[in-house]
């Protein structure tokens, strides 16, 4: 496949809302394999004896060939942007992230820029969305090498992977 920035070298703007908090999982056990992952600072994926694709967070059943995926794989921390959108300032009481006013909590302040993002890590076929810190948002593009940040003392959810910032 070619890399995509040779292709698209210019950055694509769209206006629009990516409300991140209300992405749900169909499957709360797999969950908490992948959260005990994280527990641990490791991506948990499962493998398909089949097709040989790694999906995390892991799956039962193979999406692509419909095989049992009963074994488990441990996929980098680091991996490319795949896809990214860049917030308008965040002001109080505009948008929630599970639930919670993050500017209100306190996680973020006020007129701070977000940049959700998929990030495909390396050994996985599958994307995570996460948080892209740590970087001047005109200097993010697509194929950008980024590896996990983790919570100081990580707690078994979600939140332990606190986002990915660049290499
Ligand atoms: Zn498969």
């Amino acid at each position: 496949m070619p890399y995509i920035k040779d292709k698209r070298p210019e950055t694509m703007l769209l206006e629009g809302e990516w409300n991140v908090g209300a992405y749900k999982y169909k499957a709360p056990h797999l969950l908490e394999e992948f959260v005990q992952g994280l527990k641990e600072k490791k991506l948990i994926g499962s493998m398909c004896i089949g097709c040989g694709k790694v999906i995390i967070p892991p799956r039962n059943i193979c999406g692509r060939c419909h095989q049992r995926m009963e074994g488990r794989i441990t996929v980098s921390n680091w991996g490319t942007v795949v896809c990214f959108v860049t917030s308008p300032p965040v002001e109080k009481g505009k948008f929630q992230v599970f639930g919670i006013d993050p500017v209100e909590s306190g996680l973020i302040q006020e007129g701070s820029v977000l940049i959700p993002t998929f990030v495909r890590f390396d050994g996985a076929d599958a994307n995570i969305v996460t948080e892209l810190c740590n970087v001047d948002p005109k200097d993010v593009f697509i194929g950008m090498r980024v590896k996990a940040i983790w919570a100081e003392e990580p707690q078994g959810q979600l939140s332990d992977l606190v986002g990915v910032e660049p290499i």
